[in-house]
């Protein structure tokens, strides 16, 4: 397709000045004109946008401003705090004449910055344009080495060390940059890890040395990598980056290093496409066993049919996009009459109550798909529309939980809520914010909307665009030996060695010590003879930086709850070791991957790796038979011993139950047929070993991946991402990015830290080349990236606080 050109109706019904008259209307109000807007033209939305990002720098921009405002208006010295920071960073007296533009711009933009919600991200940019700011490159410049500690060695840790290395490189090739007489800056850092490997939540776990004895016990699908790691962000890069592996793959020589409990530098780094979903996968509700292609030979002329039948409903589901008004109508009839009408039982785990379970039989017709469109889809569908529209509509529930909403909001009853919870995620996920459930579920299903695009030669074309969001239609990839593998590549590339065995225990800022001695890191085994460093990026979990000394690092109020409070969910994974893979094999002929879904103990989800559907059929292979979040992780988790598989024979006989309940079909044709006895037996005998994990319980990460709770987002992600200590000590990690709980953001979160250590140390001019070697900071704006690091410079004495700042009133 030609470059997209969205043409979107002027008549649109849904704009910013409609919005504004509906502000005021109550959440149930509001959700109800929502609803029933003309969903017609808002289906017709301009092409892809990172909505996950831009929510995440609309509401930066948003808070940022808040606090300035906080900073100019309530309390005016708190101002002259501010100048006198700028003033100390830039080593000289800040002008009058930029105080005084200031000012002006202030005074001209007051009524924007006492209430910033309620203007939209492109007016923002241009308000924030015209902001004066001193100029950066003025910034008192450092000299010399600049010591950097890096504490923890996961991938945001290495990636910040290949940044700098970056960096250094650039400053050696551009020796004019720093001034003739001067040594030039150059950064050194230690890499602490308190672990005896580096990688952190990215760990393969090998059985043996053989190919494919493994499986990924952290991180294990992506789609969106920075392409020095290893991994492409589009299709072409992709294919250049299999084929200069398979070239390297007997060439490369790489350095020892500790990243998991193999070396495998032999094996050939190729990326593998991972595959989400499949027909052929099992599910298993309410003790009723499930598979949407049953057992049983299919005849060449079956398996055509349905092969036609399925891409016949793809072509058709591609050009049909469901309007949301019908959804909402089925949805409400089914609310008018919730045991439904039809005689036909769509209830294939008899959950509903015309089969004496919970749930209303009309919901259960719906299914569970239908419902979370109906809750979700207003909000996706705005944000891709309007997206500033759509940022105010969820906003207004940022304070909810998802279990709130579809209970307050959409009206659902508890039993149809635990079911969708139940069908959709993991138990207890509805807890979550409402907002984080509706930015994920664009990870995984974006909403379909009709793109108007214009052609060379002018025409327009019609089409449907989905796929630049990330959703099922987009490749996911393994990594071919394991994601240890990325960590192995890129801590190949980072000069010297992490340091491992080194847990820190304490930090300190000493603002009157010299510049490099200014961030003092205390570590468990020396004592009290910290180590010195001109600033610190730390990039632990924050249940690990909780456990820290961190009283004298000047933390603002909204940092300290952050680390303290910020959700994170739970996670535990089984590998199992078969003698062969079963699964692959009559009568399962899983054979594509995919992921099964239960409501089992152990079992909550049971993914069938792409890595190994090549291999020979009769050795042996590796199956993730668990993997679970939440609450199901964390009574997987009590079960699970540091001295897996060893002690934990309760939990293997689970687990070996849970897949003999998942994969035994009772309907199965005669000549198939087992029982579940002889498939549990069949299953106890094939099993050689398992490995079992809980990241809950590795303490050195305390915790799986972040998922904000409700009202998370607002009050603590600009705190997240803010240095404090005099600007000294960055929060860097997945935890603290917009992409949290994805590999991606850890590694965005590093190149701001890097960023904000350029300011700080008078180099902003090569940020520029930073980015344009890499990748450019998603969202970046200068002017906040600037105000987020002087409020960083602050001692706890001059920030505004949080009541100050807060003048939005909560729904
Ligand atoms: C089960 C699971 C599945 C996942 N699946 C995916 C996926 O499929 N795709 C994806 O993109 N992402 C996935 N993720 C998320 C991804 O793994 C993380 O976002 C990323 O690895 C986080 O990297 P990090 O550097 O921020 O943190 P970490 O990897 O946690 O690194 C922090 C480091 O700090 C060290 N440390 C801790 N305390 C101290 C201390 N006191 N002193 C010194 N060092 C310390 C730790 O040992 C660790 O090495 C998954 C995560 C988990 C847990």
């Amino acid at each position: 397709m030609s470059d997209p050109v969205a043409v979107v109706p002027d008549h649109a019904p849904f704009t910013e000045a409609a919005l504004d008259k509906k502000l005021g209307l109550s959440p149930k109000k509001y959700w109800r004109w929502l609803t029933n807007l003309d969903w017609e033209n808002i289906r017709h939305a301009p092409p892809e946008r990172d909505v996950r990002q831009e929510f995440a720098d609309t509401l930066i921009y948003h808070e940022v401003l808040r606090e300035l405002d906080a900073f100019i208006e309530k309390d005016r010295q708190n101002f002259d705090a501010i100048v006198e920071a700028i003033n100390k960073a830039f080593g000289k007296p800040i002008s009058p004449e930029w105080i005084h533009d200031f000012d002006q711009w202030y005074k001209k933009h007051k009524r924007v910055l006492e209430n910033p919600d309620r203007t939209s991200k492109p007016e923002m940019v241009k308000i924030l344009g015209s902001m004066p700011i001193p100029d950066l490159k003025e910034i008192e410049k450092t000299y010399g080495e600049v010591k950097v500690g890096i504490v923890g060695g996961g991938i945001s840790g290495l990636y910040a060390g290949r940044l700098f290395d970056w960096v250094n490189e650039y400053l050696e090739k551009n020796p004019k940059i720093g001034e003739d007489n001067m040594k030039p800056l150059r950064f050194s850092f230690e890499i602490l890890e308190a672990a005896n490997r580096v990688g952190g939540r990215i760990y393969t776990h090998h059985f043996s040395p053989s190919r494919h004895d493994y499986y990924d016990v952290g991180a294990m699908r992506t789609f969106d990598l920075f392409a020095d790691v290893g991994l492409y962000r589009t299709e072409q890069l992709t294919q250049q980056a299999n084929e200069a592996a398979k070239d390297n793959a007997t060439q490369e020589q790489p350095k020892i290093s500790n990243c998991g409990d193999h070396d495998h530098s032999d094996s050939p780094k190729q990326l593998l496409r991972y595959f989400m979903k499949s027909d052929r996968t099992p599910n298993y509700f309410n003790d009723i066993q499930h598979y949407r292609v049953p057992h049983g030979e299919e005849t060449a002329a079956q398996k055509a049919k349905r092969l036609e039948t399925e891409q016949q409903e793809k072509e058709k589901d591609k050009n049909k996009l469901e309007p949301y008004k019908e959804i909402k109508a089925k949805v409400d009839a089914a609310r008018e009459n919730p045991h439904g009408k039809h005689g036909k039982s769509a209830d294939t785990y008899r959950i509903s109550t015309k089969n004496y379970g919970d749930v209303p039989y009309a919901y259960v017709e719906l299914g569970a798909e239908t419902l979370l469109k109906y809750a979700y889809d207003p909000f996706k569908y705005l944000m891709r529309y309007n997206f500033y529209v759509g940022y105010q509509a969820l906003m207004r529930y940022e304070g909810y939980s998802v279990r709130e909403f579809l209970s307050k909001i959409c009206k659902f009853d508890f039993y149809t809520i635990n079911w969708l919870e139940t069908s959709d995620s993991a138990t207890g996920w509805f807890d979550l914010a409402f907002t984080e459930a509706v930015l994920e579920s664009f990870t995984f299903s974006a909403p379909k909307v009709c793109v108007k695009s214009k052609g060379k030669d002018g025409a327009t074309t019609e089409g449907h665009d989905h796929d630049h969001e990330i959703s099922p239609d987009t490749n996911w990839y393994c990594i071919e030996g394991g994601t240890g593998e990325v960590i192995r590549r890129l801590n190949d590339k980072v000069s010297g060695e992490p340091e491992y065995n080194r847990v820190v225990i304490g930090m300190k800022l000493k603002r009157d010590a010299p510049d490099n001695e200014k961030m003092e890191v205390y570590l468990k085994d020396e004592g009290q003879n910290p180590r010195k460093y001109h600033s610190v990026i730390n990039t632990t979990t924050l249940g690990c930086a909780s456990r820290m000394d961190l009283k004298n690092v000047e933390l603002q109020t909204g940092q300290k709850a952050a680390i303290r409070m910020l959700r994170y969910s739970a996670s535990t994974k089984i590998g199992v070791k078969f003698t062969d893979p079963w699964w692959i094999k009559e009568p399962y002929v899983i054979n594509e991957g995919g992921v099964a879904a239960s409501d089992l103990y152990s079992a909550r989800m049971c993914v069938y790796p792409s890595y190994n559907i090549h291999d020979s059929h009769n050795r042996p292979a590796v199956l993730l038979a668990s993997y679970c979040w939440g609450q199901d992780a964390e009574r997987v988790g009590s079960m699970i011993k540091k001295t897996s598989p060893e002690g934990e024979e309760i939990l293997r006989d689970c687990l070996l139950r849970d897949l003999a309940r998942l994969h035994h079909d009772p309907k199965a044709p005669a000549e198939l047929k087992m029982s579940y006895d002889e498939v549990l037996a069949s299953l106890r005998k094939k099993y050689i070993t398992h490995h079992s994990y809980d990241w809950n319980h590795d303490s050195f990460v305390s915790g799986a991946f972040a998922v904000f709770g409700p009202g998370q987002y607002r009050k603590m992600m600009p705190h997240l991402q803010r240095p404090t200590a005099d600007s000294r000590l960055h929060f860097v990690g997945e935890a603290t990015s917009n992409h949290h709980a994805w590999i991606v953001g850890a590694l965005e979160s590093s190149l701001r830290a890097v960023c904000h250590l350029l300011i700080k140390t008078g180099h902003w001019d090569i940020v520029k080349d930073l980015f344009a070697a890499w990748d450019p900071l998603p969202g970046f704006n200068e002017k906040i990236f600037f105000w987020q690091y002087v409020l960083g410079l602050l001692p706890p004495s001059s920030q505004a606080t949080g009541q100050d700042i807060d003048t939005v009133k909560e729904v």
